[in-house]
């Protein structure tokens, strides 16, 4: 009996206690110049507490659809925000905070959110707090805004967007569910900058942003990183909201001219790079490097197209990094080597000359492949130095042959379209020519079709120049890329070599057989001499033979051999 009575008190203190509270909490709530939202997740209510009206005064809440009255309170950029506020359930600290300007022009409120969550780790309440900061805030309104905004676009910047994507990834985790990230990238924007000014671009980038900017949703994030570079993050994909759905809709888009303010219009394409979390990174910024790495894949890979993130381009990623690394530590004298490859006229198999190939022993005695290692040299501008040592190193070394023989052979050198972009070029040529009083008309430079993509009429005026030098120019690698034999008829060459590709299938294939003996037949009606590349087999040189093909580079006559090697090939000549 005692007992019970005794339970009978506890509670009925703990009940007085309890009333005492709840007055004691409405008071303060009543005094607060603040107002409160209350979320219940459970229950799925929505109510206000405090001093609401003075915030919203013809607001009233009942239910969680009365939210689109208080969002039409709110200028339009900062209801997503407002949105995220109220109904994320998971953020890094159970607390977050923002702020938002209301429709009257000059009203600024900060929220900060305070969540509870049951034993399982779900949400279960969410407290809103509405403050007025328009005093303070007004002075710092630009600040404010462009702290989570982009000026230029009205989009996410990057900071704010690393953190929201940072909550995406987090609520992810707990629910088992993906989060994809596009990185998407204007296609050669520095031309649309260089060719039609920087307000054009400004333009261009606005644009798209705007368009991009109807992708926003609760569960898609847009961001404009910087100049032409946009992140877009879609919480659980699917359907319209599938990273597939926002390319098409995307390419549709850039199928269409921008309509400039000056009437102009103007034409883009754009490249994208997609990662998933989890597949490709569990944290945030990997996330979005992985996808920046993609998109740059799809660029190299042509531009005006989308790539997703798989484990190949990842490791490909890392081993140029690790290239780059020790490229930059290379030291030439050190490192670096030529080699040379022959070159025989079909006719009478005589040696018509070699090809200076470049060879790299890293520190560790790894032989890295110039096929790798060019492109990345390239990149960088670390071709620079390479080229000029290259060309240095080569002609001094057939300097030293022509004394010892007294022979006539060509010299051909790749040179990278870099090397040609350069002022100095020609000049640097023409220097290493003197110091080591070389015939010119033994020389050889071999450009790729892409030299002449990138740059056509500074390239042609040097090509002209060096070849009233004497110096012969040869096209290398035709027949990929770019290859059409019309244009071939106005450049100043000498020389074609066709590529590879082509001599692999040439016995086999009924159709290279045909392209290949027309390539020939035009080329020969040009009054250009043929170099085949890749020969390997007997039948390939016979067949070669036979369509009229002017001279043999391959494993079949000759690899490419150290210089020393070269020596005995021209000693047999003579
Ligand atoms: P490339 O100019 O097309 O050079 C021909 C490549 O084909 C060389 O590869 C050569 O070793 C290889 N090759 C020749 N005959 C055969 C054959 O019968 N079978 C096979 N499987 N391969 C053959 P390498 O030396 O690995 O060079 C690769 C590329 O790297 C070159 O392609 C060139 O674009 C670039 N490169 C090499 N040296 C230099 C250089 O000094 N400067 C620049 N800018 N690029 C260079
Ligand atoms: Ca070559
Ligand atoms: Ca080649």
């Amino acid at each position: 009996m005692d007992e019970l009575r005794y339970q009978v008190d506890l509670l009925s203190a703990m009940n007085q206690r309890l009333t005492n509270d709840e007055k004691m909490y409405r008071l303060i709530c009543d005094t607060s110049s603040n107002a409160f939202l209350y979320v219940d997740f459970v229950e799925d209510r929505v109510r206000t507490l405090a001093n609401w009206d003075f915030f919203f005064p013809n607001v009233e809440i009942n239910d969680r659809n009365d939210l689109t009255k208080l969002y039409s309170q709110v200028e339009e950029k900062y209801t997503l925000p407002l949105r995220e506020l109220i109904f994320l359930e998971k953020t890094e600290m159970n607390t977050s905070s923002g702020i938002i300007k209301l429709k009257d022009g000059k009203t600024w409120v900060e929220c900060e959110t305070a969540i509870l969550y049951d034993l399982t780790g779900n949400a279960t309440d969410k407290v809103i707090r509405f403050k007025d900061i328009s005093k303070f805030k007004n002075q710092n309104e630009e600040l404010t805004y462009m702290a989570y905004y982009d000026m230029l676009t009205g989009l996410y910047n990057r900071n704010y967007f690393v953190r929201l994507l940072a909550d995406f990834v987090r609520k992810a985790g707990d629910e088992n569910e993906i989060v994809s990230v596009m990185f998407v990238d204007i296609d050669d924007f520095r031309k649309i900058n260089d060719g039609f000014g920087l307000i054009v671009g400004d333009e261009i980038v606005q644009q798209f942003g705007q368009f991009l900017s109807g992708f926003k949703s609760e569960n898609v994030l847009v961001s404009h990183f910087n100049a032409d570079i946009y992140c877009i993050a879609i919480y659980k994909p699917s359907g319209s909201r599938s990273v597939e759905h926002i390319y098409k809709v995307i390419h549709q888009r850039v199928r269409e001219p921008f309509r400039l303010s000056t009437g102009q219009e103007l034409l883009i394409s754009v490249s994208v790079g997609v990662a998933e979390y989890p597949e490709a990174a569990k944290t945030t910024l990997e996330l979005i490097n992985c996808a920046e790495i993609v998109m740059f894949k799809a660029k190299g890979n042509g531009k005006d197209a989308i790539k997703y993130f798989d484990a190949p381009i990842l490791n490909e990623f890392l081993q140029n990094v690790n290239i780059e690394t020790k490229l930059k530590g290379a030291v030439f004298e050190q490192n670096f080597t030529m080699n040379f490859q022959p070159q025989y006229y079909v006719k009478d198999k005589k040696l018509r000359g070699v090809e200076a190939l470049i060879r790299w022993r890293d520190n560790d005695g790894m032989m890295i492949s110039p096929a790798v290692f060019i492109p990345i040299a390239e990149k960088n501008g670390t071709i620079v130095p390479i080229g000029t040592w290259v060309i240095e190193e080569s002609i001094r070394t057939f300097v030293d042959w022509k004394r010892q023989f007294d022979c006539h052979v060509i010299l051909s050198l790749n040179i990278s379209a870099i090397q040609y972009m350069r002022e100095d070029f020609i000049d640097s040529i023409l220097s290493v020519i003197k110091k080591y009083d070389v015939d010119p008309t033994e020389l050889e430079l071999e450009i790729t079709e892409s030299v002449l993509i990138e740059n056509f009429k500074d390239v042609m005026e040097k090509l002209h120049i060096l070849r009233d030098y004497g110096i012969r120019i040869s096209l290398d690698d035709f027949g990929t890329g770019y290859s059409s034999l019309s244009y071939l008829k106005g450049l100043p060459i000498d020389t074609l070599k066709i590529d590879k590709s082509f001599i692999d299938t040439i016995v086999n294939d009924e159709n290279t057989r045909v392209i290949t003996e027309s390539i020939i037949y035009m080329v020969k009606k040009l009054g250009f001499e043929t170099i085949a590349e890749g020969v390997e087999s007997k039948e390939q040189f016979e067949y070669l033979k036979e369509i009229g093909c002017d001279c043999i580079q391959g494993y079949l006559l000759g690899k490419p051999m150290p210089g020393e090697e070269i020596k005995q090939l021209l000693l047999d000549q003579i």
